[in-house]
């Protein structure tokens, strides 16, 4: 589906997928668990789902003569410090504007993890006292103009870079290879379990997935605590999606499950229940999971299996998305393990 579009890579390759075979015991054996590996998916800063994103946003960035990568997002968010290490490579100057979106404990979450790294890698950084928003925003829109003020070419990516006209053809991409690694395995997976804030990651999967019908075997677990606003990105983006890449059919709102009940109580905020899916998840298979996404998608994962939802027999596949690094600002809420 994604021949017609450029690609400049930025990952290992096709993304291991395993078995998880303990946590799969522990919650009762009725159905197979399997994590595709998207945490360990490129050398660049530790990786991540943004990577599969950026692929196909590079070639247009550059194509555009720019000399600037401009985004936003948290203090501790994935997706800047993925854009900040991407910049490294190509060659580009990095501007990042990060948003208070998290009410946070630690008095060193703005120096440690996520912004640590883009630090390190030569992003500009700036600090802005803004709360949370999946959408376009005023101080982003204000770094990009005064990178041209200072004679710099800047290239916009949006929050995730998910409201991107390209944002959404990673995951499609996704979809495939893990059909591609579904014949090898002899079998097809029943679910896919991901995590949903700004939308194309969902989005993407969904067009892909929908190539063979599954696109509500897609089950989105909402973190962004905005459910809302995030299903309507999530369906804008795929029916954007679904056109780009000559799917032939429209999609529907219905063909976007987002469970809504682990978010709680905010973004970027995890409950007693998102950290001790994360202690579960790390005892019994050395996994990591971050408090802000992966935290609540595992949580509600693990929830799903034990009330029952998936049919005995399903086999289950967790895509995990990344996030690990920001582990380091929430070192009070672990502080006892
Ligand atoms: C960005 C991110 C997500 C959410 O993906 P969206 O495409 O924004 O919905 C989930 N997990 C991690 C680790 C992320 O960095």
């Amino acid at each position: 589906m994604l021949e017609a579009f450029a690609r400049y890579p930025l990952t290992f390759g096709p993304t291991p997928i395993e078995r998880l075979d303990r946590l799969g015991a522990h919650l009762g054996g009725r159905v197979e668990l399997y994590a595709k590996r998207e945490d360990c998916n490129s050398g660049l800063a530790f990786g991540g789902n943004k990577l599969r994103k950026l692929e196909y946003i590079v070639p247009d960035a550059i194509a555009s003569g720019a000399d600037t990568l401009v985004t936003i997002g948290g203090v501790q968010s994935n997706h800047t410090r993925m854009v900040a290490a991407v910049a490294a490579k190509i060659g580009m100057k990095c501007r990042l504007v990060q948003e208070a979106w998290v009410p946070h404990e630690d008095a060193v979450y703005d120096r440690v993890g996520n912004i640590m790294l883009s630090r390190i890698m030569g992003a500009e950084v700036e600090l802005v006292d803004e709360g949370f928003d999946i959408g376009l925003r005023e101080s982003w829109r204000s770094a990009i103009e005064d990178v041209k003020a200072r004679g710099g070419r800047p290239y916009a990516i949006p929050a995730g870079a998910s409201v991107h006209p390209l944002g959404g053809l990673g995951y499609v991409g996704f979809a495939e290879e893990v059909r591609d690694q579904e014949r090898a395995l002899g079998f097809a997976f029943d679910y896919i379990v991901v995590c949903t804030v700004t939308g194309s990651t969902h989005a993407g999967m969904l067009v892909g997935f929908a190539k063979d019908g599954r696109e509500r075997k897609v089950i989105g677990i909402d973190a962004s605590a905005t459910p809302a606003r995030t299903k309507a990105q999530v369906l804008d983006i795929a029916r954007a999606t679904a056109d780009r890449v000559g799917l032939g059919r429209e999609l529907s709102a219905d063909d976007v499950v987002l469970v809504e009940d682990y978010a709680y109580p905010i973004y970027g905020v995890p409950s007693a229940e998102t950290k001790d899916a994360i202690r579960l998840c790390a005892r019994l298979e050395g996994m990591i999971t971050d408090p802000v996404y992966e935290g609540k998608s595992m949580q509600g994962m693990i929830d799903l299996v034990r009330k029952g939802s998936f049919p005995a027999g399903s086999r289950v596949l967790y895509a995990h998305l990344g996030g690990a690094p920001a582990l380091n600002g929430y070192g009070y809420a672990f502080r006892n393990g």
